[in-house]
């Protein structure tokens, strides 16, 4: 019997789509758990509806009232957080630190929102700097402003954060009084349905405010409008489908692109076997490939050591990986995992095949039984591939796997790691261990151009740090280049996407009660 359909929330009414739908599975015991249709909705309907009901309704707030209604959504999601744990291991496959990652990491992140927009206070628009004067007399004068666009925000998002991409977007949407249509990637939509169904059912937001389709992204696209927007996280090849799409090309819609990346982790030349940098770099690196199976857009994927470490750094690479059990994530004694599905099993394991023919394996999980899964499952070992010429390399440089792999190479010269990182043609973040301060700051300034982030590691920040792939709320977030040039998060910067700017130009008296309604921007 087929599992049951899950209902989309559009144009302010349940829905459920035709036909049977599209299965979502366990990929740890390979059953079905629920399913997802968008056939036969009503996508024109549903965007107005957003446009003509959820966003004027919002729009009527003020952005403290706006941040108020955020911190409500956290206490209805803390009061379902346990469900969301239950149906991440089902259906994501991972154990609960790994939920946490996605589930706690939105809580937080919807937390910080509602308390940067609180400082916000009354305001309905924002003063996007100071008032500049247009010619000798000051009574006629320029004052640019910042208001929430009349659009919808379409969300397209990735498989591997169902809970956390929906939020990180949504709260900064809704703080600028914008509503919200989200599409979750199908192989783990149903985490996403749950937390907005919960949402829509303690009736925090206006109707209209919050929707969400489950199942085909056809005809999504089509259904935007000039002033709307669109913000996608997911492949690269996907990404250029929406970038090239009509909407975005003749109707200028403005749009955000979180694609795929090669992120890098430096261990600094000085650094020597016994450093406090090179054990840093050691445990971020084991960290990060197995968190989450190695499915985060920020993982580690290439690490850079000075050539005399590079044994050094494969043996204790090796070392950690091997004390992570992977297998069914009910079982306690298990830290890692499955993949998301067969499909992206079966992906993970054609891109090492791809890595090995310029890569030799330096560790293989794979020697170590699963504990409680079997090998039909979507779980796949870390595995860590090593080259001695990564400059000659091309595919180690261009293929991202997206799963717990990665390759550990050497450099001479730092110019020549500065170069080798550069070649991933534009990352979300590269990590750097080292002690010396100026070593940081300099290498920070080289990598900059070319990473939406630049974690620096030093052991005076050991036990603070908030980790190489954890994206936090106010830093940025997203790369330049392949990374697909968006940005998100970093503080109230998101709400300049939600934003259009617009320079009055006035006099004083006119911008004066403008200036009452407003706040001043940047704060
Ligand atoms: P994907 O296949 O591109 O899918 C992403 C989303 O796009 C899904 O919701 C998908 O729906 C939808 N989609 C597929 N074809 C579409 C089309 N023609 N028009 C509109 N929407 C379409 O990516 P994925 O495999 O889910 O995600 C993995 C990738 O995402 C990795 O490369 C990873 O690096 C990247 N990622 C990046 C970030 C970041 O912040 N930079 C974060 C997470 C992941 P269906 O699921 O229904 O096909």
């Amino acid at each position: 019997m087929n599992a049951p359909l899950l209902p989309n929330f559009f144009a302010g009414s349940w829905q459920h789509g035709s036909g049977e739908g599209t299965p979502l599975f366990d990929p740890v015991l390979g059953t079905e758990l629920a399913r997802v249709s968008s056939a036969g909705i009503d996508l024109a309907e549903g965007f107005a509806f957003a446009r003509e009901h959820g966003g004027p309704a919002l729009r009527a707030l003020s952005y403290g009232q706006r941040a108020a209604l955020l911190a409500k959504i956290v206490e209805v999601l803390q009061a379902h957080r346990d469900s969301y744990y239950e149906i991440a291991t089902a259906n994501s496959g991972t154990v609960a630190k790994d939920s946490g990652v996605d589930i706690d990491g939105a809580l937080f992140t919807l937390g910080y929102y509602a308390k940067q927009g609180a400082a916000l206070g009354e305001a309905t628009l924002l003063l996007d700097g100071e008032r500049i004067r247009m010619g000798k007399d000051p009574a006629f004068q320029t004052q640019h402003i910042q208001v929430p666009t009349p659009g919808v925000a379409l969300f397209i998002n990735a498989f591997n954060f169902p809970s956390w991409g929906l939020w990180e977007k949504a709260a900064p949407a809704l703080l600028s009084g914008v509503p919200v249509i989200v599409k979750p990637a199908t192989a783990t939509a149903w985490l996403t349905q749950r937390m907005v169904k919960d949402v829509v059912d303690a009736g925090v937001l206006p109707v209209g405010a919050l929707s969400v389709i489950c199942g085909s992204s056809a005809g999504l696209m089509d259904a935007l409008q000039a002033f709307d927007v669109v913000s996608f996280t997911g492949s690269a090849e996907t990404g250029q489908v929406i970038r090239s799409h009509r909407a975005v090309t003749a109707l200028s819609v403005r749009c955000n692109i979180e694609a795929d990346s090669l992120n890098s982790a430096l261990l600094a030349p000085s650094a020597t076997a016994d450093s406090e940098a090179f054990q840093l770099l050691v445990a971020e690196v084991a960290r990060e490939m197995t968190v989450k199976s190695g499915q985060k857009c920020t993982a580690i994927r290439r690490v850079f050591v000075p050539r005399a470490l590079y044994k050094a750094a494969a043996l204790a690479i090796g070392a950690r990986l091997s004390q992570t059990l992977v297998g069914n994530p009910r079982n306690a004694s298990v830290r890692m995992g499955a993949l998301v599905s067969q499909a992206q099993k079966a992906s993970v394991l054609a891109g090492l095949a791809q890595l090995k023919t310029e890569a030799t394996v330096l560790f293989d999980g794979h020697s170590a039984p699963l504990v409680d899964a079997d090998a039909s499952s979507a779980c796949v070992a870390p595995v860590l591939l090593g080259t001695e010429s990564p400059m000659t390399a091309q595919l180690l440089h261009a293929v991202e796997v997206f799963g717990p792999v990665c390759t550990l190479m050497p450099y001479d010269h730092i110019d020549e790691a500065y170069a080798m990182i550069r070649r991933g043609e534009g990352s979300l973040v590269c990590s750097v261990y080292s002690e010396d301060p100026a070593f940081t700051a300099q290498a920070s300034v080289q990598l900059a151009s070319s990473h939406g982030r630049v974690h620096a590691i030093s052991p005076d920040v050991a036990a603070l740090h908030s980790g190489h792939g954890n994206v936090m709320p106010m830093s940025l977030h997203g790369g330049p280049g392949r990374a697909g040039g968006g940005e998100e998060l970093g503080g109230l910067r998101a709400l300049n996407f939600y934003h259009r700017r617009s320079a009055i130009q006035g006099s004083s008296l006119a911008l004066d009660a403008l200036a009452a309604q407003g706040t001043r921007w940047p704060l």
